[in-house]
């Protein structure tokens, strides 16, 4: 039995995440500015962060009903 986790990103959501994690690595390492998302950006990571969570087991709001 694998504990592995898989995800499905469009395109627009996977460029998101590598330029999130990019900068974040980058500040980090030398203090770059964080360049903050457009709304569309961080509705698609929102949507990707909660994914994400229901993929790891963890509840979205305390009303969370989408883990079955
Ligand atoms: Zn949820």
């Amino acid at each position: 039995m694998t504990d592995d986790i898989t995800l499905r990103l469009d395109r627009a959501t996977a460029e998101d995440l590598h330029a999130t994690l990019y900068e974040v690595g980058e500040h980090l390492a030398a203090g770059a500015p964080i360049t903050p998302p457009t709304t569309e950006e961080a509705v698609r990571l929102g949507n990707l962060l909660r994914e994400l969570g229901h993929r790891l087991g963890r509840a979205c709001s305390p009303y969370c009903d989408h883990l079955v």
